[in-house]
């Protein structure tokens, strides 16, 4: 986030005094923000003018997040502000940003309570930790919640725990899913492939759960190393990381060496995830079994197979070769 780094760098510009570095501040006063100006930003240019963030960073400390090594505090706005932003927008859509909003639960509860008369329809993120509450999932229903992107990373509680995310149980993820459906909740269920005690089986089983859970829009990622993460100090230190190159940290490359496969395997398992997961018959069984919001559960799968299908054309030992070529030219 960028509150007061960014109207500084802005002043600064004015003036013709940029200065190379600008940092923002882990702890500052929200009292000060200024209500955003929505009605400024051209119309057609954004899929959604209306996000909205009422907490910032996350008080957890996954091993792979850049979340935590770019805001290192956990905090919240003032819960009148957030309910001001909301009811000046001209929207009864809303889009919450924040990475992990549901930690402090008496916080959480108490925007939800005042959101309710606002009868705004949202969506955002949580950890798989929202189904151990359910007066918390209650209020989420009752506040407008259409749909929550739900990190579980994966199903191999080895595998969690060794990534610093063993707070989120394998064991429960069956649940919350039903939890979430039962209210009417869709599911953006987040997966990583590549992690140090993931197998060549790890694919079929994270496709198998996402069909048999309904989870409307799975979405798969490759374990990736970011700079300031505690994933790069470990492969940097193990001597793992293949390059350095950050325009291959899309999360769709092998940037490291996983530890039981190839990086073509982890490539091609990856690949392969999404190709199953978005064949037309397991769209239709997912989100017909799910029954949440089935037209847009439509729309957001045929862009997500579209993209998914696309991703051989960008072949993990290409590019990495490809680089290598450059590399050499340069040298
Ligand atoms: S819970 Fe989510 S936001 Fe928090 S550290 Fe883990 S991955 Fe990052």
């Amino acid at each position: 986030m960028a509150f007061d780094s960014w109207p500084k760098l802005l002043r600064d510009f004015k003036m013709g005094i940029m200065q190379e570095h600008y940092d923002q501040a882990n702890d500052m006063n929200f009292s000060k923000l200024p209500m955003p100006r929505r009605d400024l930003l051209p119309k057609l240019s954004y899929i959604s003018k209306n996000s909205i963030q009422a907490t910032f960073g996350c008080p957890y400390k996954c091993d792979f997040c850049a979340v935590i090594s770019t805001q290192k505090k956990y905090l919240r706005r003032p819960i009148e502000d957030v309910i001001k932003e909301l009811s000046e927008m001209n929207s009864r859509f809303v889009t919450f940003i924040d990475p992990s909003p549901m930690e402090d639960k008496k916080y959480i509860k108490q925007l939800m309570r005042e959101m309710i008369p606002l009868k705004k329809i949202w969506g955002g993120l949580a950890t798989v930790k929202i189904g151990d509450d359910e007066e918390l999932l209650d209020l989420a229903a009752q506040s407008g919640c259409k749909g929550l992107l739900i990190g579980f990373e994966t199903i191999d509680q080895e595998a969690l725990n060794e990534v610093n995310k063993g707070f989120s149980d394998v064991e429960k993820y069956k649940e919350v899913c039903k939890k979430l459906h039962d209210r009417g909740i869709s599911i953006n269920g987040t997966f990583i492939f590549g992690m140090d005690s993931h197998k060549k089986d790890i694919f079929k089983k994270t496709v198998d759960f996402v069909q048999e859970n309904a989870i409307e829009l799975p979405r798969y990622a490759i374990y990736t190393p970011f700079p300031g993460t505690g994933a790069f100090t470990k492969l940097n230190n193990e001597n793992r990381i293949l390059t350095k190159n950050w325009s291959l940290y899309d999360v769709q490359h092998v940037v490291f060496k996983p530890k039981q496969m190839t990086t073509d395997e982890l490539f091609e398992g990856s690949v392969w995830a999404w190709e199953q997961t978005y064949i037309i018959k397991n769209i239709k069984n997912r989100i017909t079994k799910a029954g949440t919001n089935i037209p847009l559960s439509l729309v957001t799968n045929l862009g997500y197979r579209y993209y998914g299908n696309r991703l051989r054309n960008f072949p993990n030992h290409t590019i990495i070769e490809l680089e290598k070529q450059w590399n050499s030219k340069l040298l």
